[in-house]
């Protein structure tokens, strides 16, 4: 996409700090890193979400991140990660070109990442039911 600020990364028209590309997956530094050795792993072709992606095109992104969280761990010194993906902007998702966030944590990062509620009694059921029936 013309104006994607990922797909002008993939093209090479804005720098990054890359650290692992293959013929279809790019990872590079995010500028604004949770914690040092943030990695974005994106598919160099243009979707916007998780669900846009081609299965066999998400196994490649989903392998990569694989081996670069291996790496991140190694590098990073860190005693943990986090992979994260926002999918669209009331999820948090400001670049419209799908990513997986590899954040390197440390045992005393002191970062919360999820704030849990809970669900009244009878709650759960029909939400999981209602999930359940709406997998294609
Ligand atoms: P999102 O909120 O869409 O899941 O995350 C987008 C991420 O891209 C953010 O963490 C942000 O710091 C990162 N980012 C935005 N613009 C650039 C850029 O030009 N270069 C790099 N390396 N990262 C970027
Ligand atoms: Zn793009």
């Amino acid at each position: 996409m013309a104006d994607c600020i990922f797909c002008k990364i993939v093209k090479k028209e804005i720098p990054s700090s890359t650290v692992y590309e293959n013929k279809k997956v790019l990872a590079f530094l995010d500028i604004y890193p949770v914690n040092k050795g943030h990695v974005l792993i994106i598919p160099k072709k243009h979707y916007d979400t998780l669900t846009d992606i081609p299965d066999e095109l998400l196994a490649d992104v989903i392998k990569a991140t694989k081996k670069i969280a291996k790496s991140v761990m190694k590098a990073m010194r860190a005693d943990g990660f986090n992979v994260g993906m926002n999918n669209y902007k009331a999820a948090g998702q400001l670049v419209p070109h799908a990513h997986f966030h590899i954040i390197p944590r440390f045992s005393n990062d002191g970062l919360k990442l999820w704030a849990q509620g809970s669900y009244q009694e009878g709650e759960m059921k029909p939400i999981a039911e209602s999930i359940k029936k709406n997998i294609a």
